[in-house]
């Protein structure tokens, strides 16, 4: 994560999700980069997200990193502006399935990686829309 990805952290801190989008072909992607990955363009911008999509595949991990909790569910999730990420799920895995809608929520990152100077932002993580 470089300075690229300040603005989705940012908006993160303050609550919001933001995603860079193409000014160029009009698609907004994830991660965040300084050249859009679909038409190479440089002419990013940064766009509010609902933060609400589509869980499009989902697994459910028993032996985990150290450091890391056990299970651990981890989806992809499509956002409704369309590009995937992967988060963490806070759900049951029996509770999911294809197309169950998501929302993506900061929180505290609780992980052993060392994030850097990320270290006191928030991350985000999944959770069944009610
Ligand atoms: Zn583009």
């Amino acid at each position: 994560m470089d300075a690229a990805s300040d603005p989705f952290w940012d908006a993160l801190e303050d609550g919001r999700f933001s995603l860079p989008s193409c000014r160029d072909c009009g698609e907004p992607f994830f991660p965040p980069a300084p050249v859009c990955p679909r038409c190479h363009a440089r002419d990013v911008e940064w766009i509010e997200s609902d933060a609400e999509g589509t869980l499009y595949a989902v697994t459910r991990q028993h032996r985990t990193a150290p450091g890391i909790p056990s299970p651990l569910v981890l989806g992809v999730v499509e956002l409704d502006e369309g590009p995937r990420l992967l988060a963490r799920v806070q759900a049951e895995y029996g509770d999911l399935e294809i197309g169950t809608r998501l929302r993506l929520e900061p929180c505290e990152y609780e992980g052993p990686v060392d994030r850097g100077r990320l270290s006191d932002r928030p991350f985000f993580e999944a959770r069944p829309v009610e």
